[in-house]
């Protein structure tokens, strides 16, 4: 790939735009709920190096996809291609109205893993617009930034997602938990205790075509809500999961799961600020048992490597993160139990399963 600088007239001034990957630690299909979430950043991240003109032409290169040539439209004539151009058309379409006026030229630099569940979308979202505000001096702040990138990726790109990845990639940190309203945007930080430490595998099953399975959980949730006559799911409490349980099937399932599971993001929280690991990792026990039967979002083999986590020693508990039908797992261990444990983990996998799988956390 040609460096930026001959891409761009000398003496421009570039400017850099960073945002990590997330891992969702618990609270999953929530946010389209109105409900909680608790992402973490992880350490792999996107760098969009990003070079502004005096005209309206965007180019941009990702070194992700280096065959593929390069990105380039006038700002205002952003097009829907299906590639992954719609994630930064989507960006510059959506911060036309923040005041993104003249055009630029970028590079795309990422360690993010795509397709794994890691959110690898939101954070090139992300590092976009942290990129442009930069550049153009846009006033906007990380949650609007947030806003901005889940506008840009549902009406744009065409991700009918919630704002979870957005936000998590806008704000999350590697050392403290996310702990997001996602109705109301309130968030607060949730420290990791010292002696904990997360796992992260890919099962190597791709998530990619989930994407009518996500569509119907939608449906469902929103029909599930109707039906008990609230807003969101988010507005029903434990306290009512009797008429939950009288919903007609799979919406009592799925309710069940929403209302179970932004519980247990509640209660992770508390456990996590007590030091509790143990808890914390029961909780995500409960979680994954709840995606596996209640949501139906699981497949064998995360499901195998939930179960191939928990037997290894050292760890607390583990569970799917991530939309679902593939993707990753996600494991509370003991910090120094962290590298010897995702070996373990994943050599069972490779050894049962054939498949190559990966340690995504900790970085190697
Ligand atoms: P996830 O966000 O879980 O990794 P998605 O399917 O939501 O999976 O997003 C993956 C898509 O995002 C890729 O197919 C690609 O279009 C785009 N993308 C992610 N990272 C990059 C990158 N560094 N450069 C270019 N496109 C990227
Ligand atoms: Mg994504």
């Amino acid at each position: 790939m040609a460096p930026l600088t001959e891409l761009s007239p000398a003496g421009t001034r570039h400017v850099f735009g960073e945002a990590p990957g997330r891992v969702n630690l618990i609270g999953e299909h929530t946010d389209y709920n109105g409900g909680y979430v608790l992402p973490v950043a992880i350490p792999q991240r996107t760098r969009v190096t990003l070079a502004p003109r005096t005209d309206c032409t965007v180019y941009v290169e990702s070194a992700q996809y280096p065959d593929a040539s390069p990105l380039e439209y006038r700002l205002g004539n952003e097009r829907r291609s299906g590639g992954w151009g719609d994630y930064v058309q989507g960006m510059t379409w959506a911060l036309t109205s923040h005041g993104l006026l003249r055009g630029f030229e970028a590079r795309v630099e990422s360690t993010v893993p795509v397709g794994s569940g890691l959110s690898s979308s939101a954070a090139l979202e992300i590092a976009f617009g942290r990129a442009i505000r930069a550049a153009f001096g846009l006033p906007l702040g990380d949650v609007a930034l947030a806003r901005a990138a889940q506008l840009a990726e549902n009406e744009f790109v065409g991700a009918p997602v919630g704002i979870l990845d957005q936000m998590a990639c806008s704000l999350a940190d590697t050392s403290s938990a996310l702990f997001l309203d996602t109705r109301t945007l309130e968030y607060a930080r949730v420290p990791l205790p010292p002696s904990v430490g997360l796992i992260v595998v890919d099962s190597g099953i791709s998530h990619r075509h989930a994407g009518g399975e996500y569509a119907v959980r939608r449906r469902e949730c929103a029909e599930a809500a109707a039906r008990l006559g609230v807003p969101e799911l988010r507005d029903i409490g434990p306290e009512q999961l009797h008429r939950v349980a009288e919903l007609p099937p799979p919406l009592d399932r799925r309710a069940r799961h929403v209302v179970t599971e932004n519980q247990r993001v509640l209660d992770t929280v508390d456990a996590l600020r007590r030091g509790d690991a143990v808890t914390a990792g029961r909780l995500f026990v409960a979680s994954h048992q709840s995606m596996c039967e209640d949501f139906e979002i699981t497949v064998p083999a995360i499901d195998l490597l939930t179960e191939l986590a928990s037997r290894v020693q050292g760890t607390y508990g583990a569970r799917l993160t991530g939309g679902g039908f593939g993707g990753s797992v996600v494991v509370l261990a003991e910090q120094g139990r962290v590298a010897a444990a995702s070996t373990e983990i994943l050599d069972q996998y490779r050894l049962q399963t054939g498949n190559p799988g990966r340690v995504l956390v900790p970085e190697r």
